[in-house]
């Protein structure tokens, strides 16, 4: 079973697979270092470019009856067999990726895409099978402890369980409007 983790830079990805994989008993595998070590990776400035469909091959040809915890904001153009998209309040986003030391641009690009709910859109497009947590508020154990329930209960889909629209004033601060 391929378990894909997704959602928005600093949403607590890494954190949460790690976790979740040691619960299960699966491998951990890191999207960009499996990239960077099969080639598919590409370092451009101080980010990695990543070809989408490269990705979904390596791991059709590596992992497909493994089971693994596959960590990464592009896990969810896998093919898996359930993706995790976590949510995060966009103002936590915020504060994890300024303490990241991320630029004015990358910030508010990664702001604005947890507002409205870039990824989850992305997955629901590649993915049968999605299921949604926020985060917001839990720590990483009460968050995979969710995912365990979740996946035990053979939830097919759960989605649309946040709304960050009601939050735009708490973080337009970081957003980059109308410039670039
Ligand atoms: P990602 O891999 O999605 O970028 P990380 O797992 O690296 O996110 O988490 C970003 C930061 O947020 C880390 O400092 C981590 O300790 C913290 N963090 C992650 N999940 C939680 C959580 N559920 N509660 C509190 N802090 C968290
Ligand atoms: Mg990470």
């Amino acid at each position: 079973m391929i378990i894909s983790v997704s959602g928005t830079p600093g949403a607590g990805k890494t954190t949460v697979s790690k976790l979740l994989s040691e619960r299960l008993g699966y491998e951990y595998v890191s999207v960009k270092e499996l990239a960077l070590s099969r080639g598919i990776g590409e370092r451009v400035s101080d980010e990695i470019e990543i070809d989408v469909d490269e990705l979904a091959r390596v791991v059709r040809e590596e992992f497909s009856g493994r089971n693994v915890v596959l960590d990464g904001h592009l896990s969810h153009f896998v093919p898996a067999d359930v993706v995790i998209i976590l949510r995060a309040h966009p103002r936590l986003i915020a504060e994890r990726l300024k303490a990241r030391g991320y630029s004015k641009k990358k910030l508010a690009e990664n702001v604005e895409a947890e507002l409205v709910d870039v990824i989850l859109v992305e997955a629901l497009e590649e993915n049968e099978r999605v299921l949604e947590v926020d985060t917001t508020g839990k720590s990483p154990e009460e968050v995979v402890e969710e995912i365990l329930t979740l996946l035990k209960s053979g939830t097919k889909k759960r989605v649309g369980i946040v709304d960050w629209s009601e939050e735009y004033d708490k973080v337009v601060q970081y957003l980059m409007l109308g410039d670039d």
